[in-house]
């Protein structure tokens, strides 16, 4: 068995890195000295917010669904909380990729394969799988493995990556890159020692219990992978060539395991909702109905909510309002509580041409959810389909006083200006969407967009351009930054 590893960590920086244009793998970022001295808090949540706004930008199989990333972010910031480690700001994300894997980047951020989500049998099961992930960022594993291996720069490793995700994804690819990044090395440079491996189980393990977990659900998700990893043969999941099972860690971790009190732990109806979800978006609708539809009549399911909400969501996917409705309504019959429910039922409602009725569900479920990224989104989608435009700006308003980071309600933002045709104010708003992802050049660009559009009063004006003159000191500070060799962020 090769030696504990977490190459995964750097497969998250190939994955940004192979398919974004600005990066080809043979112009990897200017690292400069930063490569070379120790990595400080900030540099690494820098190093990590630009490799995520790639993933972001350029990875297809990047999961933009407001509820998926609702529900992994909930489940992560309960571990969080559970966590030894200083608290820093976290931030889960899901890649569509059927294999199982889970992997933790620079600065907190932490990615989960749809293929874990679904492979997982237990809401404990997947909060061990990240409870582990979250153990390497808290004990800063991957600094510290970098301050071990010093004569290798962040860039080399990156290059590496680059070359280890080529060779998973398409062959063709794979033989240059292996040839130029040497396979052999890759495994030394990029694996986390044992000891790592070790003890991220052993915070891993403590974080999940004391976020109130089933003690066995680590050790369960490890052994189906195993088995999964005998069936795959040399084809073994990611995660399995990433973290290495050893003889010593499965043993560790059933002894910890006996010690630990049993208690059954229900998992949460969204655990399931988000599965049924992903289940449907893994197929064909019409897949999904038949599926679905099998399961209710032979009553054969964990989570009958979650049956029969894949059957609606796949039913208003197939666009058959009139049955999804049907459904909708066996579904909220069971009076159980979600706002993915609540935001099914006022999808449904909006399908079938009642946007006052869809509306109301949306003001309700956020009353109830205040937090739910989904809803807000949803509700100022459905507020500017319905042309209640100003309203829609005081929502977005009072949204973007508690999450001022949070590009897409500047997006939303952006597109209710349109709509009004505000066109200085749709710009800026665009501008600081940009901004927030990290398209310094693209926010500058909408602002002066904004100037020219002949647009606005003299005091937005004036806002204009002040926040133009700001961006611009920006961008001269990154063009100086890159010319020492330092990190562009
Ligand atoms: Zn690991």
């Amino acid at each position: 068995m090769i030696r504990s590893t977490c190459a995964a960590t750097f497969l998250a920086l190939a994955l940004s890195l192979a398919p974004c244009p600005s990066l080809p793998a043979d112009e990897l970022p200017e690292l400069g000295d930063a490569a070379r001295a120790d990595l400080s808090p900030q540099l690494e949540r820098k190093i990590g917010q630009r490799i995520f706004n790639d993933i972001r930008l350029h990875e297809a199989s990047y999961v933009d669904d407001p509820e998926i990333n609702d529900y992994v972010n909930l489940l992560g910031g309960r571990l969080v909380a559970a966590s030894s480690g200083p608290a820093g700001s976290f931030q889960f994300f899901v890649i569509r990729d059927n294999t199982i894997n889970a992997f933790a980047m620079f600065g907190g951020f932490i990615g989960v394969n749809t293929g874990t989500l679904l492979t997982a049998q237990s809401e404990s099961e997947l909060a061990g799988v990240l409870a582990h992930e979250i153990a390497h960022v808290t004990q800063s594993h991957l600094a510290r493995q970098m301050a071990r291996e010093k004569q290798h720069s962040i860039a080399t490793m990156i290059a590496m990556a680059v070359g280890v995700l080529a060779a998973r994804s398409n062959s063709q690819v794979a033989s240059a890159a292996i040839a130029s990044a040497q396979a052999g090395s890759v495994q030394a440079q990029l694996a986390y020692s044992r000891d790592f491996e070790r003890e991220a189980d052993r915070f891993g393990f403590q974080t999940m219990v004391k976020a109130g977990y089933d003690a066995h659900g680590m050790g369960d998700f490890f052994g189906r992978m195993q088995q999964a990893g005998r069936v795959y043969e040399n084809n073994a999941p990611v995660y399995m060539r990433s973290h290495p099972l050893t003889v010593d860690r499965i043993t560790d971790m059933e002894s910890r395991a006996q010690n630990a009190s049993y208690r059954q732990v229900a998992d949460s109806l969204d655990f399931h909702l988000v599965r049924a979800k992903l289940r449907v978006q893994a197929g064909t609708p019409g897949e999904a109905v038949s599926e679905f539809g099998r399961q209710l009549r032979e009553k054969k399911y964990v989570s009958e909510a979650a049956t029969r909400y894949g059957l609606a969501y796949a039913l208003l996917k197939t666009k058959d309002v009139a049955a999804a409705q049907k459904e909708v309504d066996a579904l909220l019959a069971l009076k159980l509580s979600s706002p993915m429910i609540a935001g099914l039922a006022a999808e449904t409602r909006a399908a079938a041409g009642d946007r006052t009725g869809a509306l109301n569900i949306y003001r309700n479920a956020l009353q109830r959810y205040p937090q739910s990224k989904a809803l807000v989104y949803a509700y100022a989608e459905a507020l500017l389909a319905a042309r209640q435009y100003e309203q829609g700006l005081r929502f977005l308003d009072s949204q973007l006083q508690l999450y001022s980071s949070d590009d897409q309600l500047y997006r939303l933002q952006a597109k209710t200006f349109a709509a009004l045709g505000k066109r200085l104010q749709q710009h800026r708003a665009q501008a600081e969407a940009y901004l927030l992802l990290g398209q310094l050049g693209a926010a500058v660009e909408q602002l002066q967009f904004a100037q020219q559009s002949g647009d606005g009063n003299f005091f937005e004006q004036s806002e204009v351009d002040a926040r133009l003159r700001e961006l611009r000191k920006l961008q001269m500070e990154e063009a100086k930054e890159k010319k020492n060799g330092g990190w562009n962020g």
